[in-house]
């Protein structure tokens, strides 16, 4: 099955795409987390990234198409794949087209600007890719990550300021791409629910009936 999942930021795309991901057997592209890769090691990449992540803008079309279309050509790929934040923009979803490649369902997990804004601030990451909520989904052991023991952190971009910026971003340039999928019949929206499992299982049963 080839995915797509969308939806504001901290929506909870990330830990959905994962789920997916362990459940179906295919593997999850997340691009924020490529770029957030590419920062810390400092590359190029990270350098050019920096400025548009920290002031809640979208890191320019042709470097993120470049990323996806290199991971969408390998061998990894061919199962099928979830796609964690891209398309983006207009311009994204059209070089998605013009790749040929075909997409089986867009899901898009809705929650109100109100509620993200909460969400956020109780948000906390690891640098394997983990990703916590204070409320939600806390760490068995307090700041430490479940997965690799080490130190959770606030992402630099998740401070109300730029969680502003960042949902300003999302209705302006990805929410006409939600409405492209919508125009094509390929659109799946879920309500996002205060609980992880909740949402894991509206995704599950949304995903379900359009395998059946
Ligand atoms: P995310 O982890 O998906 O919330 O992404 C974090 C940040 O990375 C975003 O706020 C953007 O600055 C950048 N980013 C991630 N994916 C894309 C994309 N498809 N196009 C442009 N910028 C992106």
């Amino acid at each position: 099955m080839n995915l797509i999942i969308m939806g504001a930021p901290g929506a909870g795309k990330g830990t959905q795409a994962e789920a997916i991901s362990a459940r179906e057997g295919i593997p999850a592209l997340s691009t924020g987390q490529i770029l957030r890769n590419a920062l810390k090691a400092g590359t190029e990449l990270g350098l050019t990234a920096k400025t548009y992540m920290e002031a809640g803008g979208l890191v320019p079309d042709e470097i993120v198409i470049g990323i996806v279309k290199e991971y969408l050509d390998s061998d990894e790929c061919a199962k099928g794949f979830v796609l964690d934040g891209f398309p983006r923009s207009a311009a994204q979803a059209e070089a998605l087209d013009r790749l040929g490649v075909r997409i089986d369902a867009v899901l898009s997990i809705n929650v109100s600007d109100e509620r993200i804004v909460r969400r956020m601030s109780g948000r906390r990451v690891c640098e394997c890719g983990a990703s916590y909520h204070l409320d939600y989904l806390p760490p068995a052991v307090d700041g430490i990550c479940d997965k690799c023991g080490r130190k959770l952190y606030i992402r630099p971009d998740d401070r109300p300021e730029t969680v502003m910026k960042r949902l300003e971003t999302y209705h302006e340039q990805t929410e006409p791409v939600i409405d492209f999928y919508r125009r094509r019949g390929l659109l799946v929206e879920v309500e996002g629910q205060e609980k992880v499992e909740d949402t894991t299982e509206l995704v599950r049963r949304a995903l379900a009936d359009i395998a059946g």
